[in-house]
């Protein structure tokens, strides 16, 4: 892309008022770049950091008349880029970020550039938690307008499933709220396509009483135990508990001479509960017994250490229904170890998701543009390097265990149906997707709602909604 014109970057600079503003020449130009992973990085012609509404007004309308690309950064975890541009305007919310708390409707208002632990620490002071993200320094923006998932989803579903209202700066400078009651279309379109329609300044969000402190933390077991693992987990869906939840962990922890199996467990309870809860995994005998009652903040914490910045990454979405197949995971376990052995600097992880969908399901398709209400449970191929000539072979790999997964899950279901959209939209950046549409039978109606709203498709990046034929 052609460089900003030196006059056009000064009538912006003269224009804003409540903004930090970073040039190529400014000192804190590169840190203000710093994406989760290096993958995400771009050299932007321009980036503001505004804590005001009219700024983000100002630089919207700036960036049309311009014709300079345009990127919105909310928590920064995009692997593919999308909160980053190439020597366009990046409107960086991250001061954005504050959140307050309405004890008496337990309600909180969330700015758009705060990120899960100011949620989970503002609210926990009043004993209260909504569903938010599991490493805590994701996103609260990015990662609601896409749907989100979160220990407490199996008890109050997906976090937009408790967003009551947002506000949002349009293309065209107009600030509405979104909600039941206003612009209800928006609000629709927002609750799973939401990075589509314009700059989401606040959410406000549903929130509940909250049981402090929780059942959670690491169970670690020797490879050979994987399909006794696998088995208990499927034994535990079979019986779902709202309560509760957890994570399998195909990865390698300092020291181990390869992948283990890990599984993070979440009761929210009290130590007994979980402790009964999950009384056949740890009857497994595992190497390693982190399970503590942990403060009910800090839980959105424990995957932090696996999950730094720095590096370059891929997350690639995959999904699977349980019973999960020991056999085949097994073969996937195979593939990790190999690939482990075989690139020493190549960090490589399997996340596997084990929720209570009952609640997340019970949303009708139709009422929030969110395409994947289904029981298929969610996982990520997660992988980190250091050197940029590898990108091309391990996106390969993180894409050939995509594709066992997919075609396990149509082994299992007889085929591929072009109106499933098994696939979780915030794990599947754009050109990761290996779903045919990921907005499934919920597109038209989108289509309308963003030429009702972004008319010119301002606001592309992630996932952009294809014009009707
Ligand atoms: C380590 C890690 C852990 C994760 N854990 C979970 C999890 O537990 N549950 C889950 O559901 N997902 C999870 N995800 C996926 C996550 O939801 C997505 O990666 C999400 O897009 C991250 O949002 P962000 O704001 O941090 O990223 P960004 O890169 O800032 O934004 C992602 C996209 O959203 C847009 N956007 C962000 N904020 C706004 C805003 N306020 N207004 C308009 N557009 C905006 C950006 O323009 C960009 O296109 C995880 C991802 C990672 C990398």
């Amino acid at each position: 892309m052609a460089s900003i014109p030196e006059s056009a970057l000064a009538s912006l600079q003269d224009a804003l008022t409540s903004s930090i503003v970073y040039t190529p020449s400014s000192p804190g130009y590169q840190e203000s770049l710093i994406r989760w992973s290096g993958t995400g990085i771009k050299q932007a012609g321009i980036v503001i950091q505004p804590t005001a509404i009219k700024d983000i007004q100002t630089a919207l309308l700036w960036a049309q008349t311009h014709n300079v690309d345009l990127a919105i950064k909310g928590g920064g975890h995009s692997v593919a880029g999308t909160s980053s541009s190439a020597g366009g305007l990046v409107i960086d919310l991250s001061r954005m970020n504050n959140v307050t708390v309405h004890p008496s409707t337990k309600t909180l208002t969330v700015q758009g550039g705060a990120v899960w632990k100011d949620v989970d620490e503002a609210a926990a002071k009043h004993g209260l938690a909504t569903v938010g993200g599991t490493v805590n320094h994701t996103g609260v923006g990015g990662l609601t307008l896409g749907g989100g998932y979160g220990w407490l989803s199996g008890g109050y579903g997906l976090t937009i499933d408790n967003l009551l209202s947002a506000t949002v700066v349009l293309a065209d400078g107009r600030v509405v709220t979104a909600s039941a009651a206003e612009n209800e279309d928006l609000f629709w379109g927002l609750r799973g396509a939401g990075y589509n329609f314009g700059v989401v300044v606040d959410f406000v969000f549903q929130a509940y009483d909250q049981t402090d402190p929780v059942y959670a933390g690491i169970v670690a077991f020797t490879p050979d135990k994987l399909e006794s693992v696998v088995g208990e987990l499927n034994r535990l869906m079979e019986t779902p508990d709202p309560r509760s939840a957890a994570f399998c962990i195909l990865a390698t922890p300092p020291g181990a001479p390869g992948p283990m199996v890990n599984v993070l467990v979440f009761y929210n309870g009290t130590r007994e509960e979980g402790a009964t809860h999950f009384a056949g995994l740890l009857a497994l005998e595992p190497v390693a017994n982190m399970v503590d009652m942990v403060p009910y903040e800090q839980v959105n914490a424990l995957q932090n250490p696996m999950a730094t910045y720095g590096g370059r990454k891929v997350l690639k979405g995959v999904f699977f229904q349980t019973p999960l197949s020991g056999e085949f995971l097994r073969e996937v376990l195979e593939y990790l170890t190999e690939k482990d052995k075989e690139h020493p600097e190549l960090v490589p992880a399997l996340l596997l998701e084990f929720y209570d969908m009952r609640k997340t399901c019970s949303v009708p398709l139709g009422d929030t543009a969110f395409a994947n209400r289904s029981a298929t449970q969610n996982g990520a191929v997660n992988m980190r390097w250091t050197d940029a000539a590898s990108d091309g072979v391990f996106r390969a790999m993180a894409r050939e265990l995509q594709a066992r997964f997919k075609a396990q899950y149509e082994a299992e279901n007889g085929g591929s149906n072009p109106d499933d959209v098994p696939q979780y939209i915030n794990y599947a950046e754009p050109g990761d997707s290996v779903v045919n549409n990921i907005y499934g039978a919920n597109l038209p109606r989108l289509q309308a709602i963003k030429a009702k709203y972004d008319p010119t498709n301002v606001f592309h990046k992630m996932h952009g909604i294809p014009k009707s034929a």
